[in-house]
């Protein structure tokens, strides 16, 4: 019997999600792992939760794990081995997609024929796995770029390299062989049809979310006391990776500028993070721009921390400040909100989307210094105003709940289940034969 063509509306009961490059269990905020490492864990556990079953498949970084790990109730993270386990640089990466592939493959041929609805990818290394799993398992492939090489490189941070062409072919190819899209935002979606010629009616738009209830407003007193900060500065946040595309920079040289407008100033820049990437790799070069602009005194520096002590960062901030060149959401932005801090933010990329522009927070264009100082003080001398973006803020981001990436991903892979993707793309002899199967799955062929 065709369950499928019964229900034209089912939901898958056990995807695959790909992500090679990062692992969901990495503490984001250094490294590789970021804002995708949340989303994907936060969806999946969603997911689990409405009764599809996720099985993540990740590169091993380390010989000491396991080769399957529990991450939630119906989430496991299986630990790919596929090249050495450290020193493998991301552009290199590449080199191990027929390792990951190959094991990815075999782990499914152990099950039962069919284990697997779907295969979700992340990152375009992951959609190239993906497009072969797909092939061969005749399920559907739902692909989420998170960025993309021709939006970062037409706005790159000075000093950052830009994104290879391999890259850049890489994710034409998943776009075309995926059968369903997810993007951040409209403005994300218009670029997967305008820069990679993207089908626009295979594009879902599925926002991501914030853990509303981890990032919640609190006493900013008691947050600065267990963080050890000062009761009587204005504190800005700078939260995530340290590295030119975020930024961080821009803020201590806006810091430096309001405190040279207003000597002795009480005005403390915090920056919450790790390496990642190149040229601004090293929190020690922001460490020495800092020393250099005479303000040594008046930066902070914390590690990159877990979720329960990154939502103290927000709440003992007066503001939190994403001056990325791009960002195609923020995450950062929206837990800020949700913890109840305005956000001072380039006007760039999902930011637009994340930030309300003088109602949860000030969107800036361009990165010149006297704006970004211009922009600090505007929000800092205001507190009452300061106070009411803030209760604004939490209302902005109780629109954005991972309960509700989790349906619209739902409504996206129940679209691909019945068949609003296309068959895939098989050649030779079988393709007569696969295409039968398609059509008995989906009861549908394009
Ligand atoms: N993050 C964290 N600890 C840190 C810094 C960042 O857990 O010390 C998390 C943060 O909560 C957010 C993610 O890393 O969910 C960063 O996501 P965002 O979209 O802001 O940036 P991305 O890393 O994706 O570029």
């Amino acid at each position: 019997m065709d369950i499928v063509s019964e229900r034209p509306d089912r939901r898958p009961n056990r995807i695959a999600v790909l992500t090679v490059h990062t692992s969901p269990l990495a503490q984001p905020g250094t490294g590789d792992a970021g804002g995708m490492n949340v989303y994907v864990l936060q969806t999946a556990e969603q997911l689990a939760q409405r009764g599809t079953e996720v099985e993540i498949f990740t590169r091993a970084t380390s010989s000491d794990l396991p080769p399957v790990q529990e991450a939630a109730p119906g989430v496991l993270v299986r630990n790919v081995v596929a090249g050495p386990f450290e020193g493998l640089d991301k552009h290199d990466l590449p080199t191990q997609l027929c390792p990951f592939t190959a094991e990815v493959l075999r782990q499914e041929a152990r099950r039962v024929p069919g284990y697997y609805d779907l295969v979700h990818s992340h990152y375009w290394l992951s959609g190239q796995v993906g497009w072969l799993a797909r092939d061969r398992w005749r399920v559907p492939l739902v692909h989420t770029a998170h960025t993309l090489a021709a939006v970062k490189n037409a706005a790159l941070a000075d000093g950052d390299s830009p994104e290879p062409v391999t890259r850049e072919i890489g994710e034409k190819q998943v776009i075309a062989e995926a059968d369903r899209l997810t993007a951040n935002t409209a403005r994300e979606a218009r670029q997967l049809v305008d820069l990679y010629g993207a089908l626009p009616d295979r594009i879902d738009i599925v926002p991501p979310g914030a853990d509303l209830t981890r990032y919640r407003p609190g006493d900013r007193a008691a947050a600065r006391a267990e963080l050890g900060l000062s009761a009587d500065e204005e504190i800005v946040a700078f939260v995530g990776r340290i590295q030119p595309l975020k930024a961080p920079d821009v803020l201590v040289r806006a810091v430096a500028e309001a405190i040279r407008r207003r000597p002795g100033r009480k005005l403390r820049a915090l920056i919450v993070g790790g390496p990642s990437g190149t040229g601004l790799e090293r929190p020690d070069s922001l460490i020495e721009l800092a020393d250099r602009l005479g303000i040594s005194d008046q930066v902070t520096f914390l590690p990159p921390q877990p979720a329960d002590r990154l939502v103290l960062v927000y709440r003992a901030a007066n503001l939190v400040a994403v001056p990325s060149y791009n960002e195609s959401f923020g995450l950062v932005a929206l837990e800020a909100q949700a913890a109840g801090t305005p956000v001072l933010a380039a006007a760039v990329g999902g930011l637009g989307t994340a930030v309300r522009h003088e109602h949860s927070g000030l969107l800036v264009a361009g990165h010149r210094i006297p704006d970004w100082a211009g922009a600090l003080e505007y929000l800092l001398d205001d507190p009452a105003r300061l106070r009411l973006m803030g209760e604004r803020a939490v209302a902005h981001a109780a629109d954005f709940s991972w309960a509700h990436t989790a349906e619209k991903l739902l409504a996206s892979y129940t679209a691909a289940l019945s068949g609003s993707g296309r068959a895939p793309a098989i050649l030779g002899e079988n393709q007569a034969r696969s295409r039968a199967l398609w059509r008995r799955r989906t009861g549908v062929l394009r």
